[in-house]
């Protein structure tokens, strides 16, 4: 039903990156994960670092679909998704790293439970789009890309988006019924 259906989907490559380092996971309530992030050039080579080593880092936690600049002490708009092979995925871009992104487009809103490598020892019931429609800038080119995409990756991908903007799933949940303790880490 929306306009956008009908329009071809631009084909995107995401640019190689350099070998990135693990840095440390900042957790909840350091204020950096508080704080909005700035709009960044993403061919600043301070940013594409940054974006190589948000991709180190996820990849040094097991089951971490995402991770944000907000996440290693830095409050800057990028990110790194990858839901690549996990269980809910249905449509997947693979592993990735945005710039600058904002929502365009977001429908199908569904609770769901949500954990975050900043917010070790909680879990929350979250709604959020199911379908959705996001814009921002890959590193390295600097291109502008939009992504269509839904099911789990469409809430990973609110999940970081919402970090580049000082917000953690705590700030999305219901209500105190819909925190939950975490007794396992994916
Ligand atoms: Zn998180």
């Amino acid at each position: 039903m929306s306009e956008g259906a009908a329009r071809p989907r631009p084909a995107w490559v995401m640019p190689a990156l350099r070998a990135g380092r693990v840095r440390p996971v900042v957790t909840a309530p350091d204020p950096v994960l508080a704080t909005c992030g700035e709009r960044v050039d993403p061919r600043d080579p301070v940013i594409v670092q940054l974006g190589a080593d948000l991709f180190a880092t996820q990849a040094d936690s097991p089951g971490c679909v995402g991770l944000a600049a907000q996440q290693v002490g830095i409050a800057a708009q990028v990110f790194s998704v990858d839901v690549t092979g996990h269980a809910k995925t249905r449509t997947c871009h693979g592993r990735f790293v945005l710039c600058n992104t904002e929502v365009v487009a977001a429908s199908r809103r569904e609770r769901g439970r949500e954990g975050c490598l900043s917010v070790p020892d909680l879990t929350g019931d979250v709604a959020r789009a199911r379908r959705l429609t996001v814009r921002g800038q890959l590193p390295v080119s600097g291109e502008w890309v939009e992504l269509q995409t839904d099911g789990f990756e469409a809430v990973a991908l609110q999940h970081e988006i919402d970090h580049t903007q000082g917000l953690i799933f705590l700030d999305r949940v219901a209500g105190p019924g819909a925190v939950h303790p975490r007794r396992t880490y994916l």
